[in-house]
């Protein structure tokens, strides 16, 4: 079965050998994650060596994303490292003190978020767990009423719902990371709690300032006012990753598939790739098999014609990595081939002028009951835009370009295939036969030239 939906897998302490990865790429994945909220420097790159290796090993384009922390706000340390009662109704004050807290207040080193807040603004710490509101803001404190939550302790972390956070998109330990990682070459960087397309324009002028590798960045949505700019930010980013963790703690969580089905709707409208992500398949860091409703997360995923779903610490710290993206691909493929059997009408989100060119190339496809489209990728554009299409039939992006094969992995559909010297029509019938297509028609895609031949 060819594979549409990919799989980008996040790697961490169980799964950062040689083996393991090669094991997951044998199984499915297509993209590997490195989360740099966890570790950083050389820990990090040496995983990234390790990938390189195993798709040098392979033959194979496998695409790398270094995910930055962002601006994850926390509280301070308290006096002791007990828990403190808190009593629904009750005050509850942060300030610029940094002396450890105790019961009635606590440090809030981000200064930025201090003068972020506003009355009757949220407060959300422990992922949600504890709840208050915002009562009154002077130039050294804030006073909250507390709405839900018992108790609390030290460097909880906290998210703010209801504010525009005037801080940097970038913290300290995020611009040493990067420095770290653009001398790693990542394929894309993933920015945290984006709020507009400017941040990602700014992240963008910093990677430029530094090197000339083509680094695609992916847009991490996490906030309410993020979603409330969606478009915006689809147009500024190179992709998008529905990072339903946070997100399910700063919007109502009935809200969470709403948005998601949105979100991917503007990205296939701005020729955007989008993975889902988060708690996919959370409950095999224990189990072998996944849950009856991570089953149907995963297919949705699909049915939705998301790019790559993806995994967390179910590949990280969890007991079978390699099963897990067994068990992912095979529902992935299950119900990529379930869709196109029963395609739905897209044509109101397909029919924009933008989107003109590659509507082109796939009805042509679709008029010649074509098996294949292979795009000549001088860079990642043509065979983004055409992906985009969601055409039911193999992508296949002949790359001279390493770097473009690798971006390339995260498309759904597309299959890339590198090689220096790879660069004439023969290549692309080559191409085919490497996917099992041996004989049917092709609609070849050369810049703006297409044109339908015949394999066999
Ligand atoms: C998320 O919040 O869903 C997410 C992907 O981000 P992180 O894992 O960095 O918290």
């Amino acid at each position: 079965m060819y594979n549409f939906t990919k799989i980008t897998a996040s790697i961490g302490p169980k799964s950062e050998s040689r083996k393991v990865i090669r094991d997951m790429v044998a199984a499915g994945a297509d993209v590997f994650r490195i989360n740099f909220s966890h570790d950083t420097g050389d820990v990090q790159g040496h995983k990234i060596d390790l990938i390189r290796d195993v798709a040098a090993e392979l033959g194979k384009p496998v695409g790398v994303i270094v995910d930055l922390q962002g601006p994850k706000h926390r509280i301070g340390d308290f006096e002791t490292e007990e828990k403190y009662p808190l009593r629904v109704g009750g005050k509850f004050t942060f300030d610029d003190d940094p002396t450890p807290g105790n019961a009635r207040r606590v440090y809030l080193p981000d200064t930025d978020v201090l003068k972020s807040l506003n009355v009757g603004d949220r407060i959300l710490l422990n992922d949600g767990k504890i709840e208050m509101t915002v009562d009154s803001v002077t130039k050294h404190k804030v006073v909250a009423t507390v709405v839900r939550g018992t108790e609390i302790w030290s460097r909880r972390g906290f998210n703010l719902p209801d504010t525009d956070v005037a801080t940097s998109i970038l913290t300290p330990k995020d611009r040493d990371d990067l420095e770290y990682a653009i001398t790693k070459k990542p394929d894309y960087v993933a920015v945290s709690f984006v709020q507009r397309g400017a941040d990602i324009a700014y992240v963008r002028e910093l990677i430029a300032a530094r090197t000339t590798h083509p680094i695609k960045i992916i847009a991490k949505i996490e906030r309410p006012n993020a979603v409330a700019r969606i478009e915006e930010i689809v147009s500024a980013a190179d992709g998008i990753m529905i990072a339903r963790g946070d997100l399910a703690v700063e919007v109502p969580f009935e809200e969470v598939p709403a948005i998601s089905r949105k979100i991917i709707r503007v990205c296939r409208m701005m020729n955007k790739p989008v993975i889902m992500a988060t708690q996919m398949m959370s409950s095999m860091v224990d189990a072998e098999f996944p849950t009856r409703a991570e089953i149907s997360d995963v297919a949705n995923a699909a049915y939705l014609r998301a790019d790559s779903t993806m995994t967390s610490e179910e590949t990280t710290i969890g007991i079978n990595p390699v099963n897990v993206i067994d068990k992912m691909a095979r529902i992935l493929s299950y119900c990529d081939a379930d869709t196109i059997a029963n395609p739905y009408d897209w044509s109101r989100v397909d029919n924009t002028p933008q989107n003109d060119w590659s509507r082109s190339v796939s009805s042509m496809a679709y008029l010649n009951h074509a098996v294949a489209i292979i795009v000549f990728a001088r860079d990642a554009d043509a065979a983004v835009q055409i992906s985009c299409r969601k055409p039911d039939i193999p992508i296949i992006a002949v790359c001279n370009d390493a770097v473009t094969a690798n971006q390339l992995c995260l498309l759904r559909g597309v299959s890339s295939v590198y090689d220096e010297q790879l660069y004439g029509m023969r290549d692309g019938f080559n191409s085919a036969r490497r996917f099992g297509i041996h004989n049917g028609k092709l609609v070849i895609v050369d810049d703006d030239k297409i044109s339908l031949r015949t394999l066999d």
